[in-house]
């Protein structure tokens, strides 16, 4: 293990402190983007978690260096355009996590026409701690979020992560409180360092919540060559072979 156990909700004010400004946002980047068919993709900087296998890495540890501050409004227009040049129907927020700056997501949000669906790829923390989070999200009905879990249990989340175990509570409970708040949403998760046991288990707690859930849609790991590099200095193990 590389990581110092940290608080990932402590961790989420640290980084908006320095990502975020009033409801501007830090920003690296804007692209289309081929995934769910075509997507109109706006790069954030700044995440609360350090996920070992994080393809962005740098923006993450280094939020003060990368970026530039946008405002909700030039967000949601560079989304709206590159996707009308694109013919894409879909836009979203990648790179680090979206959810840091609520002001500033939710004020994107009312700027992203009904007709163009909003993919919210998150980790979930803020929305599991946030009790309200869900309720606000819930307004906006051209919206899908995407509840990203590292792992399938509280000890992978934490072998991942570098944070608290408690933390994959917290996924846990953005799920649900998106799925009570009537939000459209589905679990994602990464499964490179779990066990069958432990994805069976997890998929029959997610099920617990409403059956739909069972079926998750399965992460593994993108082997780049600091990805890789990370993995070695932990002597993390493992596999890319849970599903074809
Ligand atoms: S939650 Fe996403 S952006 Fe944040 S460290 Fe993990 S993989 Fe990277």
């Amino acid at each position: 293990m590389i990581f110092v156990v940290y608080d990932p909700v402590k961790r989420a004010r640290d980084a908006t402190l320095i990502v975020c400004r009033g409801d501007l946002r830090k920003y690296y980047r804007f692209r289309p983007a081929r995934f769910y068919g075509g997507i109109a993709t706006a790069d954030c900087v700044g995440c609360c978690l350090r996920c070992i296998f994080c393809w962005s890495w740098q923006q993450v540890v280094r939020p003060g260096v990368y970026g530039k501050f946008y405002s909700p409004e030039a967000v949601a227009r560079k989304l709206v355009n590159i996707a009308f040049e694109k013919g894409f129907d879909k836009v979203r927020i990648s790179g680090n996590e979206p959810t840091l700056g609520k002001e500033h997501l939710l004020r994107l949000l009312q700027h992203i026409p009904n007709n163009i669906l909003f993919i919210l790829e998150t980790n979930g923390i803020l929305i599991g701690y946030d009790e309200t989070y869900a309720g606000d999200l819930a307004g906006y009905k051209n919206l899908y979020v995407r509840v990203s879990f590292k792992g399938t249990t509280h000890e992978e989340f934490s072998a991942i992560t570098g944070s608290k175990p408690e933390g994959f509570g917290l996924q846990l409970k953005a799920l649900e409180n998106l799925f009570r708040a009537g939000v459209e949403v589905q679990p994602a998760a990464m499964v490179s360092f779990s066990s069958a046991d432990n994805i069976s288990a997890f998929k029959e707690r997610l099920a617990a919540i409403t059956h739909e859930f069972k079926y998750i849609e399965t992460e593994e790991l993108m082997l780049y060559r600091d990805v890789e590099q990370r993995l070695q200095k932990a002597k993390m193990k493992y596999t890319t072979a849970h599903f074809p």
